[in-house]
């Protein structure tokens, strides 16, 4: 057993001083991520893939009908950005071959039990420890469910003193959050520099240095890229990070490494990033919508009709994939595309 991550931080901030948000929760993640699967019943959380293969299917359905109409360019790559158990991408391939698309798949994934259960679901697919790698010779199909989300963040906080960046340091041996020493006004946008104490904003220099990768790959090489997330599409103030640990909440600060942490994804800063780097934005939706467009009505009513006995299943999971209460809404399903690549369906 590895020592506990809270004993490293704990020794680190006494050494130290406290540590950025954004270094706590980019370790505690990695910590996370690295040693199980946390996704299913069984596990801490369950997402779009896991829910119903409907979500996957339409993926598939999208990347194929946008490969076709750019003309079936030969070779295509298939990229993923942490593909969790593989559910999406065996989904999504199955549907994609089913119209013809039969492409090279290339998954992004740092942790090595979830990499385990990859090779078992998708034999011939190669592995990448981030985008750097990917080849750059063809156009790329890449997809993203839940994986912004789960990029370290920075917060910065308002205080009687100015801006300041929100760090983690130890009292009596828990951690809490507590205001940098150092003056941050100037890593806050002008216009949102006046703000009351206490007024909490996001950035993630994670996600954005990861979009403009996108980005730049789309503009050079030429793809379509879906970006799925819970977040907000409009600037936001206040914390968003939570912990989930068994399918409830917990204190983010309380077990680093032992649960899940997450922000809402800024997807208004995703787009402004992808265009200013040469990619086409086709829009951002809510998931139902997106999912609705896509078909997903007459998907459900199709796999009802082969499994009469799973129907009010079906419909069940065809309700918490789309409807507003559940993931419809807060989830969204943002396309990109490369120049000279068509708009996608659900746009
Ligand atoms: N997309 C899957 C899993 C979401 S969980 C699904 O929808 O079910 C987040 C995934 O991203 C996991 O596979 C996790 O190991 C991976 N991940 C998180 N941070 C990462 C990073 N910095 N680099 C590569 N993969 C990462």
């Amino acid at each position: 057993m590895s020592e506990p991550l809270s004993a490293i931080f704990e020794r680190l901030i006494a050494r130290t001083g406290p540590i950025s948000l954004m270094h706590y929760m980019g370790e505690a993640n990695a910590r996370y991520y690295a040693s199980r699967d946390p996704l299913g019943s069984g596990g801490d959380f369950i997402t779009a893939p896991e829910i119903s293969q409907m979500f996957g299917e339409l993926i598939g359905v999208w990347l194929a009908d946008m490969w076709f109409r750019a003309g079936r360019p030969a070779p295509v790559h298939y990229v993923e950005l942490g593909p969790g158990r593989g559910t999406l991408a065996r989904d999504a391939l199955r549907a994609a071959r089913g119209q013809g698309l039969d492409p090279q798949v290339h998954l992004v994934e740092s942790s090595p039990a979830l990499r385990g259960l990859q090779r078992a679901a998708l034999p011939g697919a190669t592995w990448h420890h981030d985008l750097a790698s990917v080849p750059t010779d063809a156009p790329i199909l890449l997809v993203a469910n839940e994986f912004f989300d789960a990029l370290p963040l920075r917060q910065l906080v308002m205080t009687e003193a100015g801006w300041r960046e929100c760090m983690v340091g130890c009292e009596s041996g828990r951690f809490v959050p507590v205001a940098g020493l150092q003056p941050m006004d100037i890593a806050v946008p002008e216009e949102r520099r006046q703000a009351e104490p206490g007024t909490v904003i996001e950035t993630s220099p994670a996600a954005a240095s990861v979009m403009g990768e996108i980005a730049g790959r789309l503009a050079g090489q030429g793809g379509a890229a879906l970006i799925v997330d819970y977040g907000h599409d409009a600037p936001r103030a206040g914390s968003t990070l939570q912990a989930v640990r068994a399918h409830q909440k917990v204190d983010p600060f309380e077990a680093p490494g032992e649960a899940d942490l997450t922000t809402h994804v800024d997807f208004a800063a995703l787009a402004g990033i992808a265009q200013a780097s040469g990619c086409r934005w086709l829009g951002t939706v809510g998931q139902g919508a997106w999912l609705q467009a896509m078909g997903i009505d007459v998907r459900a009513a199709s796999l009802a009709r082969t499994a009469p006995g799973q129907a009010a299943v079906i419909e069940a999971q065809k309700q918490r994939l789309i409807a507003e209460d559940q993931m419809g809404i807060l989830f969204k399903v943002m396309g990109l595309a490369g120049p000279g690549w068509p708009d996608g369906w659900g746009y």
